[in-house]
């Protein structure tokens, strides 16, 4: 693949590719997506462009809940000092205020809406989680939060008066511009018709969401390959704190079953961590089982050097297991574990990206056009280490505000002949893969779990680029999702480990076995553009 090319595959606009135009563009259907078109739908005709079927995604498989201060106890303040501190330096003030000050009136929307949390006696059930002072986190179903929310907001809109349209099975593959350099649309290709179709918008948003599919054992679902984030930094989008991804300390870990998340909330209830001796490990550890992620991740990776590390739920007694968590229950058991009576075998996998596109706190990029919300964005408000359950706040709350910054000044509606003809055609010669694809995945999850994962070094990250730099110049992807997700799963593999390697210090979900404290000279955010030959940073 070419470094420099702005196009993952060869196209040219006097090809026949049906063109569509729409007002708003939104790529992406999880609850950033959702949320920014509900919010957009009072002034616009929207098209939601999405991968597979509207559910699938990273909010589909939420389970915890939804972080907001609005139980009596709780206030925004106390909300904004939590997700301060879970940062380790990194986060954007402005940001976090905004998130926890806006928090209560976009839940509340979203109650509107339809979605139904847990109540006690009527009233909203608040639980707690790692780093929470106060019980703020609503969830729904136990421990079905998030397809409670994606399942409230998809019925919203699809309600047959929505003028918002839903395209399904749509591989957004890259972004298009104008003359006057303006996002005006993507190229598409449409699974359903194996075509490449333009899509023309007087505004884009990208709300495609994470990419834990890049390494071998994580939680997130196959949609997460990072298509969004590749596009926009093939369009000359800024990337930022890509080095920082969050490992989840307990996803069910057992051959031939998934990394299934058993929710930070089992921990929150009380359930305890075993070492492969069925002791304790966490109690002399501040914050023990509930100390923040990157801490219990760190904890169960070195313990099972020692063998098989357990999470004991069983001690919350079988009544409240089945209720509380009936999902991780009854997924457990499918795979032979009786949560309620045995522990069960965990370890962390890859769940979460601080880093992302770098927006202002309006939704913003550097790009004219280009809007990016959910996990594909960045404006810093997890800073170094996201607090549990504020992802999903993080996607109501900016995807709304990008909805009122759109409704501001939505921009001109194109046409076909404003598009800039594609440059830096390089990757038009002849496609050559003389390895096949599907191993490469495999090498490069393995490659990102062993050497860019939970605890890295300089010599570990500089074999994996010059690995993953190899099968980048092997590898151009022709026109099917797998070879398409795996262009995209090289180029920010690169990035991640060229940023990984930048940072000189551990800080939040980037640990260096050979810089192991945080050093306040890297208390700022790297940034990440193409063209650029070094990291560039930028201060809080
Ligand atoms: C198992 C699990 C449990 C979690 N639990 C919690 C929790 O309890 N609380 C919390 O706050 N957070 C939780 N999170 C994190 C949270 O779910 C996500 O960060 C959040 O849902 C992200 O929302 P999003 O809209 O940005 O992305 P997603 O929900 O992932 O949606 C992204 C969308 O983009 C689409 N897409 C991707 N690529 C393309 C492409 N090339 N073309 C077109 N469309 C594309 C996808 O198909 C999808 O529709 C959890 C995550 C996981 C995986």
């Amino acid at each position: 693949m070419n470094e420099d090319s702005n196009y993952l595959i060869p196209w040219n606009p006097d090809d026949e590719h049906e063109i569509y135009t729409t007002e708003i563009l939104v790529l992406g259907s999880g609850i950033a997506g959702l949320f920014a078109a509900i919010n957009l739908s009072d002034r616009f005709n929207i098209t939601i462009l999405t991968k597979k079927n509207i559910m699938a995604g990273n909010t589909e498989h939420a389970q915890g809940g939804i972080a907001v201060a609005l139980n009596q106890d709780d206030s925004p303040e106390f909300h904004f000092g939590d997700t301060i501190k879970a940062g380790a330096g990194l986060c954007n003030l402005e940001a976090v205020r905004i998130l926890a000050e806006k928090g209560p009136e976009c839940v509340e929307q979203l109650i509107k809406i339809g979605a139904q949390f847990d109540r006690l006696e009527n009233r909203l059930d608040f639980t707690r989680e790692a780093a929470h002072s106060k019980n703020r986190v609503l969830h729904a179903k136990g421990d079905a939060t998030g397809g409670e929310i994606e399942r409230a907001l998809v019925a919203k809109v699809q309600d047959k008066d929505s003028n918002i349209s839903v395209r399904e099975n749509y591989f957004v593959i890259d972004l298009l511009k104008n003359k006057e350099n303006r996002v005006c649309g993507v190229l598409a290709y449409n699974e359903n018709k194996l075509k490449l179709e333009i899509w023309l918008a007087k505004a884009v948003i990208l709300a495609t969401g994470g990419l834990g599919q890049l390494y071998k054992y994580t939680t997130n679902p196959p949609v997460t390959t990072g298509d969004g984030l590749a596009a926009a930094y093939r369009a000359g989008a800024e990337l930022m704190d890509m080095e920082f991804i969050q490992f989840h300390p307990t996803a069910l870990l057992l051959s031939g079953a998934p990394s299934f998340l058993i929710s930070e909330a089992a921990r929150g209830e009380g359930a305890k961590l075993l070492n492969s001796k069925g002791e304790r490990f966490m109690h002399d550890i501040p914050g023990q089982e509930l100390a923040p992620r990157d801490i219990v991740a760190r904890e169960i990776w070195a313990q099972m050097k020692e063998g098989t590390v357990y999470l004991d739920v069983s001690c919350l007694g079988q009544d409240k297991v089945q209720k509380r968590f009936p999902g991780i229950y009854k997924t457990c058991l499918e795979y032979g574990i009786d949560i309620s009576k045995s522990p069960v075998p965990v370890g962390p996998a890859t769940h979460f990206l601080m880093g992302g596109v770098k927006v202002n706190i309006d939704g913003e990029t550097n790009l004219a056009g280009l809007y990016a919300c959910g996990e594909c964005a960045c404006n810093g408000v997890h800073g170094a280490n996201r607090l549990a359950s504020n992802s999903l706040l993080d996607g109501l709350v900016f995807a709304s505000i990008v909805a009122e910054k759109i409704k501001e000044n939505p921009g001109p509606l194109p046409k076909k002949s404003d598009l800039k003809v594609p440059l830096n055609q390089n990757c038009l010669n002849e496609k050559i893969n003389s390895i096949d694809p599907e191993k490469i995945i495999e090498e490069l999850k393995q490659i990102m779990w062993d050497k860019v994962g939970i605890i890295r070094d300089r010599s570990g990250l500089l074999q994996a680029e010059a690995e993953l730099t190899n099968y980048r110049q092997k590898f151009s992807p022709g026109l099917n999702t797998a070879e398409l997700e795996l262009g995209n799963m090289l180029i920010l593999s690169l990035l991640i480990v060229k940023s990984a390697l930048a940072r000189e210090e551990s800080r939040g979900g980037h640990y260096r076995s050979d810089f192991p404290l945080t050093n306040i000279k890297w208390q700022k955010h790297s940034v990440i553009k193409k063209g650029d030959t070094r990291v560039r940073y930028v201060s809080i």
